[in-house]
């Protein structure tokens, strides 16, 4: 019998377009750890037309970044709730190296640390496409073909350059994101598995 991972702090990263958020909600829910997605907690609070919702409305619909402190802050607020204490997973945050900055200082002052980061590899001309086709059947106001472009230079231009951070770490689990949801969800359970991180539930089913 295998142990269940005690403890599973995990980053997602990938180009938009790359399937993370799809992705983070099944490891999330594998390990039983709550999926923590910046851009959805803005969205939601940008539909329910909050205070914040308000104040970020303009830079998201431009595809532009939330400015840090703030997105930081947010950060660290729900990873202080209860049902982050023994893990979560991160996805969309950090974005930049200012924003991994603050999350080593967060984490630091509680004795933590990531204990891994899942690299989704996928090339441009597939994340625009796939981009593409969530425009249509979703018509997020963020899919504009010139707000995506936007979103993809600042990915490559900030995000990326954070994974030559944390693969110094020894971190980066990289996964090539190109297949079927399946596919590549196995091979994100088979590449966390030989870092010796085992999923308590690895066949909860893709689609819920
Ligand atoms: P996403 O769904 O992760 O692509 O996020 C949607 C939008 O939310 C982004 O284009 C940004 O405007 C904002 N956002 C999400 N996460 C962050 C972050 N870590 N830092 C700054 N802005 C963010």
């Amino acid at each position: 019998m295998t142990a269940a991972t005690t403890h599973a702090r995990f980053l997602i990263v990938g180009p938009q377009g790359s399937g993370k958020g799809t992705q983070g909600v099944v490891v999330a829910s594998a390990f039983g750890i709550p999926q923590v997605a910046t851009g959805d907690i803005f969205r939601a609070n940008v539909a329910g037309g909050t205070e914040l919702g308000k104040r970020v409305q303009a830079i998201i619909e431009a595809g532009d970044l939330v400015p840090d402190e703030l997105t930081s802050e947010l950060v660290r607020d729900r990873l202080s709730q209860p049902d982050a204490a023994s893990g979560f997973l991160l996805d969309g945050y950090p974005r930049n190296r200012g924003q991994v900055a603050d999350l080593d200082a967060f984490l630091g002052s509680r004795g933590e640390q990531l204990d891994a980061v899942i690299e989704l590899a996928v090339p441009r001309a597939e994340s625009i496409a796939r981009l593409r086709q969530r425009a249509i059947e979703q018509g997020r106001t963020d899919d504009t073909e010139e707000v995506i472009s936007n979103r993809l230079a600042i990915y490559e231009r900030e995000t990326a350059p954070i994974l030559d951070d944390y693969r110094a770490r020894d971190l980066v689990v990289r996964i090539d994101g190109v297949g079927s949801l399946d596919e590549v969800t196995a091979r994100i359970f088979e590449a966390l598995a030989v870092r010796g991180f085992a999923a308590a539930h690895p066949g909860t089913p893709a689609t819920a």
